[in-house]
């Protein structure tokens, strides 16, 4: 009965929440439609228009003046003059909470002033958490939180990057990267949620949950900003913003899946793709950014640009003759608003081509209809500003021990051997490695800077991988030298010396800070300044725990195989250097999965969800072979799989297949595991993948207990994209596999195998 009563109030909840927001929103299309009936075409063009920071600031010799300022000429030109909508970003380095509180109200004191009182919306690239205001909670980065399988924890990371992004008066979060992780050599690998579309969909609708609440307008909550639509993460030479060349049905079937979840889940605004796919810049598609994401996916928010890409259509992509053209072009395919962001000349253009009668003014309302729409939903025409004192939780321990957690469940142990870890507390551990005692390294980039090159200035009362494991064990116990930079060798010597006189070695390597484009690399190797650290410590004879913090799977091969454990930390927050103390000497237990492959060797990368590459030869090694495998992850218990069912051998079209799987945790302390369900069909017409996730639950098990973990799947979940670009599910057997165990069940359907298609 309870229960009856719960779900009715539930229900309730739910129907009136649903109401309620209809009617909020039918209210603002009112308010938005009488507000765009008094605008010059001027003013609407200006709401399209979007700039830096830098533009309006106070600057001496080119450069702004430190502290940064607004300029009260610079704000009144873009705002009266070319009554600029948008305004992004910070310059220089993370500014305080004071601070950007003096910045946006100078902003949007200017907007006060001008005709209509339309306030700025200020974005901003909060990307773990808001990394432009000193003093937030930073966490681990996009791929580790994918590494946690914990979608509540990323909601919960989510709407405390929301209150601290509200915190320092900011409505927008350009957050978050939807874009497959899975060419490892592209440098934006670790803001992504890895390799796998399923995994990528639900942590990124859920962080989206996170961003916007049930109510974006909220003190607490921003407008979010999926990004970059579509297919960014694949250039075909793995360097940022290069040419990809993607099929459409490859395109729907890996690529599409996370924006459409986000969608789905409400995410208001989304940023397109620098690059080109098979010829077409993304910003001038008219079929991916009109068609695709707003008819078939039902988007309704802002299109925004990337950084300057609409004048990239002329002066890199060449499909545009003139800047003016360019700006048609883009507007034609759909694109609201446009980074533009260093001056006006979009403005100018877009103003000449409505008076051309080239682009109709309808085509402008819309536009200025959705992005004032948007300033409605984030509430910044009744609080353009905020209030300081509304946010008491800013920076705050509670925050930090989510920041933790996260660290804690992310942290993923890929090798144990003979159960090296966790350490003993009274041992002598020799800590090395050009990690070792760096907040830049455990951050990476998008923290206090684009590059996060000053991260250690403004982390002083966190603490390294050295420092928080000083503090667990005593300073005493603990000895250090950095051994080698990431590029080149330091002291070789004085490290092997001072690891002789240790119990372990806790070897850190792998990549410093880095973003974009200056991420890119010819060479996925671990440079060899590093392999020549580990080498010479390999020779001691001393164990060698294996941390690797790093954006992207570099080859560690040579070097991994003489490690007694190896962990993979990715780039874990502030609160890394603790989690990672934690889980060394077993105050934590890992739970974290790879969430993406990684590769044995530079030349051979295939993800997991590869085509059946078996050439019936069993020591042909050259297909898929990786060092570690997607959803790989030790923890200090062992847990066992049993029971595998199904609730039918036969699944029919609008049927549910229930699978349960009992886990027991068989070792003797407590811990998570994320149970995965896999699943394969054995025959289709496009030759299916080996397997793919379909389903996953963390769990947490005491010692002895066992749970009895349920999924449900319907005919959706198994569907693949044909020939046709049509999403189907062909009839035929179906395997599921979870922990080592698989069943088998065949799926009945009038739908034919639509090799037709095409043949
Ligand atoms: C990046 C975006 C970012 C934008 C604004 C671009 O270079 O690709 O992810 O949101 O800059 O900073």
């Amino acid at each position: 009965m309870k229960r009856i009563v719960l779900i009715a109030v539930i229900l309730f909840c739910a129907i009136y929440t649903n109401a309620q927001r209809k009617t909020i929103e039918s209210d603002i299309d009112k308010k938005v439609d009488a507000l765009l009936a008094k605008m010059t075409i001027d003013e609407k063009i200006g709401q399209m228009t979007q700039v830096t920071l830098d533009v309006v600031l106070q600057t001496a010799n080119g450069a702004a003046t430190q502290p940064t300022q607004i300029d009260a000429d610079k704000i009144k030109e873009a705002l009266q003059k070319y009554h600029v909508g948008s305004i992004l970003n910070v310059s220089g380095a993370a500014y305080t909470r004071e601070h950007w509180y003096k910045i946006i109200s100078d902003i949007q004191s200017a907007a006060a002033q001008t005709r209509l009182k339309i306030p700025v919306l200020y974005g901003i690239d909060a990307m773990h958490g808001q990394n432009y205001v000193q003093g937030s909670t930073l966490f681990p980065q996009e791929i580790g939180m994918a590494a946690t399988f914990n979608p509540e924890l990323a909601k919960r990371e989510g709407a405390i990057t929301a209150y601290e992004t509200r915190a320092s008066y900011i409505p927008w979060d350009f957050s978050p990267v939807l874009d497959l992780g899975r060419n490892p050599l592209w440098p934006r690998i670790y803001e992504t949620f890895g390799e796998d579309p399923y995994l990528a969909k639900t942590m990124g609708a859920s962080v989206v949950r996170g961003y916007q609440g049930n109510d974006p307008g909220s003190k607490y909550n921003v407008a979010s900003c999926m990004k970059h639509y579509l297919g960014y993460s694949f250039p075909l030479d793995g360097k940022d913003r290069t040419p990809a060349w993607i099929p459409d049905r490859y395109m729907r079937e890996y690529f599409l899946p996370s924006f459409r979840a986000a969608v789905n889940a409400g995410a208001m605004s989304v940023m397109v793709n620098s690059s080109e796919i098979n010829g077409v810049p993304v910003h001038s598609s008219h079929y991916l950014l009109t068609d695709v994401l707003r008819g078939e996916l039902g988007f309704k928010g802002v299109i925004v640009t990337d950084w300057m890409d609409i004048k990239y259509l002329h002066d890199r992509h060449h499909i545009a003759a003139t800047q003016k053209d360019a700006v048609l072009i883009a507007i034609n395919a759909g694109i609201d608003m446009s980074m533009v962001p260093l001056d006006y000349t979009f403005y100018d253009l877009l103003k000449q081509l409505v008076k051309e009668g080239k682009v109709p003014v309808s085509r402008i309302d819309e536009s200025v209809r959705r992005i004032l729409k948007m300033k409605y939903m984030v509430d910044i025409f009744e609080r353009p500003v905020g209030n300081p004192d509304d946010y008491p939780k800013f920076g705050s321990s509670e925050f930090a021990a989510v920041s933790l957690k996260s660290a804690v469940e992310s942290i993923t142990l890929l090798k144990n051997n003979n159960n090296v870890l966790p350490l003993k507390k009274d041992i002598k551990v020799f800590v090395t490695g050009p990690a070792a005692n760096s907040m830049r390294a455990i951050n990476g980039g998008w923290s206090y800077t684009w590059q996060g090159d000053v991260t250690n200035q403004f982390t002083t009362d966190k603490k390294t991988i050295l420092k928080a494991i000083e503090q667990k064990i005593g300073k005493d116990n603990v000895s250090y030298e950095p051994g080698s930079s990431y590029e080149a060798p330091e002291d070789i010597d004085a490290a092997v010396k001072a690891a002789k006189k240790s119990d372990v070695i806790v070897l850190c390597l792998g990549e410093n800070s880095y973003a974009e484009n200056p991420g890119n690399i010819d060479n996925l190797d671990l440079p060899s300044a590093q392999m020549d650290l580990a080498n010479a410590l390999a020779a001691t004879g001393k164990p060698i725990i294996l941390v690797m913090t790093e954006g992207r799977p570099r080859i560690i091969t040579p070097i991994e195989g003489k490690s007694a454990a190896t962990i993979m930390a990715y780039l874990p927050g502030n609160e890394g250097g603790n989690a990672l103390a934690d889980i060394l000497f077993g105050d934590a237990n890992p739970s974290g999965r790879l969430p993406y492959t990684y590769p044995r060797d530079a030349n051979a990368l295939v993800n997991y969800y590869h085509k059946n590459i078996e050439n019936g030869n069993s020591d042909d090694k050259h297909g898929y072979n990786p060092l570690y495998e997607f959803g790989d992850g030790l923890s200090y218990t062992t847990f066992a799989y049993s029971n595998l069912k199904i609730s039918q051998p036969t699944l029919k079209e609008g049927e549910t297949l229930t699978v349960t799987v009992d886990v027991k945790n068989t070792g003797d302390r407590e811990g998570k595991e994320s149970v995965l369900l896999y699943s394969r069909e054995e025959y289709a017409s496009i030759t299916p993948d080996t397997k793919r996730l379909r389903a996953f639950d963390k769990i947490d098990l005491k010692p002895g207990e066992t749970q009895t973990v349920t999924f449900k799947l319907t005919s959706k979940d198994l569907a693949f994209i044909n020939d046709v670009s049509k999403s189907v599910t062909e009839a035929g057997e179906f395997k599921v596999m979870v922990g080592g165990l698989t069943q088998s069940f065949n799926f009945v359907t009038s739908v034919v195998p639509s090799r037709t298609g095409k043949l």
